[in-house]
């Protein structure tokens, strides 16, 4: 057996379903581009019968991302086969993946089919999109829900069809390490022709056991693991990316495999998705968490002085996490500052630097210091764009009776201007007033926090609003050395999430 596990990524499919994730057509494209550098095998790029957005988001990546497959989902029909197909059209290496439900709860209520019609139409699902492409996979969903003898018996039918890999999902979050290991260990014994498809497994972190389910997968076999960058994705998300790839590279020792991914890229990847979705990584966050490398006890950091591996069982730069003493200012020049952007792991041929640049001078003219940190937020910046444009905002505020007050001049998505004032408790909550009167947007906040995300004072903070909008949550981020500024900047990004999800939806 191979000693190289596939990574099936599947964050612009799967973690685009989470609440606050959807991802415009530019986005994907971009966070496409980023997983090609990170070296996944196969970027599951959307379901393409979805939508017109959907396929054209498959379509688009399949013509602009080389090296990884590119697969896209379909249900065992032939309208969402064909779709697949025709989306992935350009792509340089192909893969169709088609599903159906095996567990007797779906069948029963879901499909409303007997076994028998399941495995005939997951038969003709893995044929038809065999006739369109070599490389075919099948997943049962809710497999680990399935009764084993059965599911056995369609995993065989859908490798006699021609599937050349076989997933097992465990869709709802509920299987255990030890089960997992069960389920593909009895598919190895009791499936005839097992040999000839690749097992993968697609786990979910309802129980917190994604990462832990997939790795008892591969250990009894399985060479494929469906995951996301950050974990995210459907409830509590899926297998997160970075966690596998860093457990089986950090124990080698223990799994004797390798995965093609480069560590290095898995941080600024990481950080650009976060930043494309507004959705923060948790600060303890294993592997990619602010905290994941800090050590705080005193303890700790003479151990780490003696001898860093006393505590620290990776190095931060494995992931990318650069600490480096170029140290960027008001006269560092250009060159300098696309130097910088490649050690940060970023690909700077495909950003825009004229527009990192000048947002770079703008920084630089009110903070002696630029950071790594600085320098990341002003490229993963460029993520989130229009269509609505703060062009303008005073605020006043003060201690007492002072009445705090906020104007905005804003430019629609049309160019039509709107001007507005309110006031508030406090200067932004004042302008968030403000922005609404001007957008027409009732949003429903609740959250708001700002954190400092490089050091001095004159840091610059990093604002993060949750909010609700027609039942759909959004997250927004902004940056700026002023914390209204980035507060609103922040809003102003919920703002234009919402406002290209109903154009999505339009
Ligand atoms: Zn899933």
């Amino acid at each position: 057996m191979s000693d190289k596990v596939i990574i099936f990524d599947t964050t612009l499919r799967d973690g685009e379903q989470s609440p606050g994730c959807a991802m415009t057509l530019a986005q994907k494209r971009r966070m496409a581009k980023s997983l090609g550098a990170l070296g996944v095998d196969v970027i599951e790029a959307g379901f393409a019968a979805a939508s017109p957005d959907d396929f054209n988001a498959v379509a688009s990546i399949a013509r602009e991302v080389k090296g990884p497959t590119i697969c896209a989902l379909a249900r065992c029909n032939d309208n969402d086969i064909r779709e697949a197909a025709r989306a992935l059209e350009e792509a340089e290496k192909k893969r169709i993946h088609v599903f159906i439900a095996t567990s007797p709860l779906h069948r029963e209520h879901k499909l409303k089919m007997t076994k028998e019609q399941v495995i005939e139409r997951a038969i003709n699902g893995v044929k038809l999109a065999k006739s369109f492409v070599d490389d075919v996979e099948f997943s049962c969903e809710d497999a680990t829900r399935t009764e084993k003898d059965y599911l056995a018996q369609v995993v065989e039918a859908a490798i006699e069809a021609g599937a050349t890999t076989i997933n097992i999902p465990d869709t709802v979050g509920y299987t255990t390490p030890t089960e997992m290991f069960e389920t593909i260990d009895f598919l190895k014994k009791h499936v005839g022709n097992i040999e000839q498809a690749i097992i993968s497994t697609h786990c979910h972190d309802d129980l917190g056991l994604a990462v832990a389910n997939s790795l008892a997968a591969v250990e009894a076999g399985a060479r494929q693991v469906e995951c996301t960058l950050n974990g995210i994705g459907e409830r509590a998300g899926n297998c997160a990316l970075e966690e596998i790839v860093m457990a089986i590279k950090t124990r080698a020792n223990h799994y004797g495999l390798d995965t093609g991914v480069r560590t290095e890229q898995i941080l600024p990847s990481s950080r650009l998705l976060s930043a494309i979705t507004g959705s923060v990584v948790p600060r303890n966050k294993a592997i990619i968490g602010d905290n994941a490398f800090a050590h705080a006890s005193g303890i700790h950091q003479h151990g780490m002085l003696s001898h860093p591996e006393t505590y620290e069982i990776m190095r931060p730069q494995s992931i990318g996490r650069v600490d480096t003493s170029l140290v960027l200012g008001k006269h560092s020049g250009r060159h300098a500052l696309v130097d910088k952007v490649k050690e940060l792991g970023f690909d700077a041929a495909s950003e825009d630097i004229d527009r990192i640049f000048a947002d770079f001078k703008n920084l630089a003219d009110r903070k002696k210091h630029i950071t790594d940190a600085d320098i990341e937020a002003l490229v993963v910046g460029q993520a989130n764009t229009g269509p609505w444009q703060l062009a303008q905002m005073q605020v006043t505020s003060g201690t007492g009776d002072a009445i705090a007050s906020a104007a905005v001049f804003i430019i629609g998505p049309d160019g039509s201007e709107h001007r507005e004032a309110a006031t508030g408790d406090g200067p932004v909550d004042a302008a968030f007033r403000a922005i609404e009167r001007a957008t027409g947007m009732e949003i429903h906040l609740e959250g708001l926090s700002v954190n400092s995300i490089s050091e001095g004072i004159d840091a610059q903070g990093e604002a993060q609003v949750r909010a609700r909008f027609a039942g759909q949550s959004f997250h927004g981020r902004g940056t700026s050395t002023d914390i209204v500024a980035a507060s609103v900047s922040a809003f102003m990004d919920v703002i234009n999430r919402i406002s290209r999800q109903m154009a999505k939806a339009s």
